[in-house]
């Protein structure tokens, strides 16, 4: 509409998701500036296309010399800025400060848009959202799934790899986004500077915050400013807010939370539920949530047999199980399509996957363990483990995670550049524990450079296991020192176990 026509917009960052920033911008009629510190051949090309113009600055971070003067002529009247700048960036500042300008992220963009897609009865699209430091994607595909399989139009959307941007102007059209949201976007959700597209905030349908722990500190600047971004997950839902009722936090956000009148508090746990929660009862996995006036108790979902037959049976995994049931349950989708679905869910790549089995010793990846408490998971599911471990551990205390683990580990292998923290807490708790540090830092990043930190790493571990021992890649903390990411990182895991198990 004319609102958008003509308006100056500054997107900050050229990722997947900034691309669709500056695509929809452009379609809306605004005019488009990207400004990022480093940009592909490929989108630059493709911004070309479109009409929008780049600023690519590689001493952006620092801003010594004020913003880029581009910026400043182009003078924007809105910015939208992606999760690769934290709230401390310079280019940040100016324009949150100096310029006075709205900033908004991806997010709150999409949601003014969200009138785009709408379903059979004009309506829009409804939205449930799904945060927490760990298991938002494999409890965002599991929603997806079960509201899929229940016959709607529903699409994983948002954290997840698909930007809600894009899913908002695919012309199929869907009753239901599942969106999954990092701190970072729910940290610019419900900003400043209204006055485009639809009014109000977001409402989400129903929303869950899975847990809290320590993560992505850097970005944020402290834990009460993740915590505080992650509970704007509950604000304005409309008919559910699912919690986890072993993380007293999480039920305590939505205690605080503004929501609409009528929204329930649906609590999830692998205990015996309450009355308005989902739960486990004696190895039968059910809704005491939602139900009707044949049932008064409980209804099934499925059963931890039929769980751990299907792979799926790690206890974070049945968590993450428990929650999207609810989300999906308070959309009206049948527990028998859910029960279904559930027979034929994978999990994806590098999330718990055994990779080889030789020798009595399992070989698993769980590069995807980012952060301790995803690695605290991990180390649970196995009683003897050999630890590979280490990365960019992104201001995050390790010593607890070290001191909780040491009576499983039978050796650990330190790889990455924070291996100083790791050291030290392995020799304040684990003075006798064989460990193994591969050494080489940042200058040797890339291909080649990860391929020789996981066959070192392998090598160790091979020389420490026992039969009946799991080797762990679970590195609580990020790859981007040495590998591309944690697939990568994963990858180059699997390849070198192969090697060392043919040679
Ligand atoms: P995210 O998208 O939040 O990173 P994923 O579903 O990709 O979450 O899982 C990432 C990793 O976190 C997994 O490999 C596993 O180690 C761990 N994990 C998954 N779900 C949970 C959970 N509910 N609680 C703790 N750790 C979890």
């Amino acid at each position: 509409t004319d609102a958008w026509k003509g308006l100056r917009v500054a997107v900050f960052g050229l990722g997947k998701t900034g691309f669709s920033v500056a695509d929809t911008m452009v379609e809306l009629g605004c005019e488009v500036l990207v400004v990022t510190q480093q940009a592909d051949a490929e989108r630059s090309q493709l911004l070309a296309v479109i009409g929008a113009e780049l600023v690519v600055d590689e001493s952006l971070d620092v801003l010594a010399g004020g913003p880029p003067q581009p910026l400043l002529d182009f003078d924007p009247q809105l910015v939208v800025a992606n999760p690769g700048f934290p709230p401390s960036h310079p280019l940040l500042q100016w324009a949150e400060g100096d310029a006075g300008l709205p900033v908004w992220g991806d997010i709150e963009l999409a949601w003014r848009l969200r009138d785009k897609v709408v379903r059979p009865d004009g309506s829009p699209a409804e939205w449930i959202t799904i945060t927490g430091t760990n298991g938002k994607t494999t409890t965002t595909q599991l929603t997806a799934t079960f509201l899929a399989a229940a016959g709607l139009r529903a699409a994983p959307a948002g954290n997840i790899g698909v930007p809600v941007l894009d899913a908002i102007r695919d012309p199929q059209g869907f009753d239901v986004l599942v969106i999954e949201l990092s701190s970072h976007q729910l940290h610019r959700i419900n900003g400043q500077g209204y006055g485009h597209g639809p009014a109000g905030e977001l409402h989400p349908y129903a929303s869950v915050c899975l847990n809290i722990a320590e993560d992505h500190l850097e970005w944020h600047g402290s834990f009460e400013a993740y915590r505080a971004a992650k509970a704007k997950v509950y604000d304005n839902t409309k008919v559910a807010c699912v919690y986890n009722k072993a993380d007293e936090a999480t039920m305590k956000m939505v205690e605080d939370a503004d929501v609409e009148e009528g929204a329930r508090a649906i609590g999830f746990g692998l205990g015996v539920p309450g009355p308005s929660d989902f739960g486990v009862i004696e190895g039968i996995v059910v809704d005491r949530a939602f139900l009707d006036e044949r049932h008064h108790t409980a209804l099934e979902l499925t059963t931890l047999d039929e769980l751990a037959a299907a792979g799926l049976g790690a206890p974070h995994v049945v968590a993450n199980i428990l929650a999207a049931s609810a989300l999906a349950r308070s959309f009206g989708v049948e527990t028998g399509v859910i029960h279904e679905a559930l027979k034929t869910f994978r999990l994806d790549a590098h999330r718990i996957e055994t990779v080889a089995v030789a020798g009595g010793i399992a070989w698993v990846d769980d590069s995807k363990a980012t952060n301790p408490h995803s690695a605290d998971a991990s180390l649970k599911a196995f009683p003897s483990v050999v630890w590979i471990v280490g990365g960019l551990l992104k201001g995050v205390d390790v010593d607890e995670l070290v001191a909780a683990h040491v009576a499983r580990l039978r050796g650990a292998v330190l790889i990455g550049v924070d291996r100083d923290e790791l050291r030290t807490a392995f020799q304040k708790h684990a003075p006798e524990l064989p460990l193994f540090e591969v050494t080489g830092d940042v200058a040797q990043a890339g291909a080649a450079g990860g391929e020789r930190v996981m066959e070192e790493a392998v090598r160790f571990a091979a020389s420490v296991a026992h039969d009946g021992d799991t080797v762990l890649l679970a590195p609580s903390a990020a790859s981007m020192d040495q590998f591309a990411d944690y697939a990568d990182r994963g990858n180059k895991f699997a390849e070198a176990v192969r090697k060392h198990l043919a040679g």
